[in-house]
């Protein structure tokens, strides 16, 4: 054990030299690219010039590290699963992106984000939520670099999700109930837009790899490290690279954050577990990668899930964070080249492998991450001997109250 947490710690800290890029509109062969209002042009174009800026500027990585190790609390362990290892006759290690600082891997995310948005000299920050564990991290975020917070989300959503309105407006940030629309996430997000456009001095600080280019650009780097951290653990404790690397998928950026340090690696299967709600065979279900179509969403071209005219068509999950209709262009990309699988998860599922793993081994995990435990429990049943990682993306502390 004393030697394993010595090989966490010697683990290096920073997110992953970026590589593939979208081409120069943004795009992941069919999908992403910047469907945004002429006005918000010149934001977006000194948003992408910033970004690129960074990648190799040593001061904005130094201090991005210096936040990631101390305040965020990285290296999150690679944690060798005895139990579930020997239940499933496999060996498993778990990404613990639970044991962050706010109990998620978001905070890699709005620490990146908000450094950058500190050096465009912004002093505001917008964003949406839905459950609120974007709106906390975000929060937070602003908190430490004392810089003025807003939070949109729907009127269901806030009333829903009380804990986590308080503790926003607890670490300083408004939180203001959009009352227009149905009061979903997606009138939240149309919300925030509105407010963005019309107030050129607010950063939007995105949380998925999801919208325009280049923001699923952008947060694949911040959560980048994920990936970083963990191949360079799996060498170190195994001296080989994984079989597998499982992931649970909402909008994509924990997936994307840990895959994208193996793509290249061909034997290394990628696999992630979306929402299936109730089933694939009704619309209580948030499948995109599964059903969805293409088309523009949400400042992107991507898959969608759609009614039977064709229109988007409200998701459902028992994952709050996974209860998006949209995904991430780099996903939609990686699905059409077979690069990463996409198993659908229901409801059931998740909910059997989250008991799972509490009970096996003392962790609670967010019912979001049970869907990439999911998914490594079908693959691996009946297929043994692997290495097998799965990434768990953050704590279940919140859904105690939903498990029956
Ligand atoms: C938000 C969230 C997710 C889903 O978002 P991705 O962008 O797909 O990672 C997954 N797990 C947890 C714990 C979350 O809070």
């Amino acid at each position: 054990m004393t030697t394993n947490a010595i090989k966490n710690i010697n683990t290096q800290v920073l997110p992953q030299p970026i590589r593939y890029l979208p081409d120069q509109n943004g795009f992941f062969g069919n999908y992403g690219g910047q469907f945004i209002p002429p006005e918000l042009k010149p934001k977006f174009d000194q948003l992408t010039e910033q970004f690129y800026s960074i990648l190799d500027d040593e001061d904005f990585l130094r201090e991005l590290t210096d936040l990631l190790v101390n305040y965020v609390g990285r290296p999150s362990p690679l944690y060798l699963a005895r139990r579930l290892s020997e239940h499933l006759k496999s060996l498993i290690y778990l990404k613990r992106e639970d044991l962050n600082h706010t109990g998620a891997h978001k905070i890699n995310n709005t620490i990146g984000q908000i450094l950058m948005a500190r050096r465009m000299g912004y002093r505001e920050i917008i964003a949406e939520t839905g459950a609120g564990q974007h709106g906390v991290a975000t929060a937070t975020a602003a908190a430490l670099m004392g810089m003025e917070c807003k939070i949109f989300m729907g009127r269901k959503d806030y009333q829903r999700q009380f804990l986590n309105v308080k503790r926003m407006e607890m670490l300083g940030a408004e939180v203001i109930a959009v009352e227009q629309g149905n009061g979903s996430l997606k009138d939240a997000v149309d919300a925030a837009l509105g407010y963005f456009i019309e107030n050129p001095k607010a950063y939007y600080l995105i949380g998925s790899v999801v919208g325009p280019h280049p923001y699923p650009t952008i947060v694949r780097f911040f959560q980048s490290v994920i990936g970083s951290e963990a191949r360079q653990q799996i060498l170190i404790h195994e001296n080989s690279l994984p079989d597998y690397v499982f992931a649970a998928i909402g909008g994509g950026s924990n997936a994307i954050g840990i895959f994208s340090a193996f793509i290249d690696d061909q034997q290394v299967s990628l696999i992630a577990g979306e929402g299936a709600g109730l089933g694939i065979d009704n619309e209580k279900n948030a499948a995109t990668l599964n059903l969805g179509e293409e088309m523009i969403f949400q400042g992107m071209r991507t898959l969608t899930l759609t009614d039977t005219q064709g229109n988007p068509r409200p998701s459902y999950s028992i994952a709050a964070g996974l209860d998006y209709p949209g995904i991430g262009p780099e996903h939609a990309h990686l699905r059409d080249t077979g690069r990463v699988k996409y198993l659908p998860i229901t409801d059931d599922q998740a909910t059997q492998a989250f008991k799972i793993l509490a009970r096996l081994e003392g962790i609670i995990p967010a019912m979001e991450s049970a869907h990439g435990v999911a998914a490594a429990i079908q693959t691996l049943k009946g297929n043994p001997g692997k290495l097998a990682i799965i990434n768990i993306s953050g704590r279940g502390d919140k859904d105690v109250e939903r498990i029956k």
